[in-house]
C-alpha cells in the first residue's frame, strides 16, 4: 500500500532518507523519527482506512480523499472494494471541509454563523483537526 506516515507522531511530512538493508529509509520531518516502512504498523494502516472509508461515505471524491490523508486514491478505490462499501446518494449536497489547528477551529466555531444550518463533524487528522460541513438545511 502507498501509506507512509510516521509510526511516531503519524505525520505525513515525510521525506525519503535512504536504503538501509534493501528498505527503503524515511525521516519524519516532524518529529525527527527514522523507520523504513517495513516499521509502520497495522494501527496505523487501520486509522487511515478508516478516515479515508469515513470521508468517502460523507460524499468527498478519491482525490479530495488523497489530498486531505495523503493515501493514493487507487488505494482508497480498492478499500472501497475490498470492504464493499456503497455510498448512500447525496443529491442535495456536497459537503465542504477545512483543516484546523487547534486555535482556528476554536476560532471557527466562536461565530454561531458557522455552526446554524449546517451539519458537521469534527475529526483528529494528525495535530490538526478537520471540519467536514454540510449545509442541507439550507435550500
Ligand atoms: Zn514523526
Amino acid at each position: 500500500m502507498d501509506i507512509i506516515a510516521c509510526p511516531k507522531c503519524q505525520n505525513n511530512a515525510i521525506v525519503k532518507s535512504g536504503i538501509i538493508k534493501g528498505r527503503q529509509r524515511y525521516l519524519c520531518k516532524s518529529c525527527s523519527y527514522y523507520f523504513t516502512v517495513n516499521k509502520l504498523g497495522k494501527k496505523i494502516d487501520d486509522y487511515y482506512v478508516t478516515k479515508a472509508l469515513q470521508l468517502y461515505l460523507e460524499g468527498l471524491s478519491y482525490r479530495e480523499i488523497e489530498r486531505i490523508i495523503g493515501v493514493s486514491h487507487v488505494s482508497i478505490s480498492n478499500w472501497v472494494k475490498e470492504f464493499k462499501l456503497k455510498k448512500p446518494p447525496h443529491p442535495n449536497y456536497h459537503p465542504s471541509y477545512k483543516i484546523f489547528k487547534h486555535a482556528e477551529l476554536l476560532d471557527y466555531l466562536k461565530s454561531k454563523d458557522q455552526l446554524s444550518g449546517a451539519g458537521m463533524i469534527i475529526t483528529e487528522l494528525g495535530d490538526k483537526f478537520m471540519l467536514i460541513k454540510w449545509e442541507r438545511f439550507k435550500d
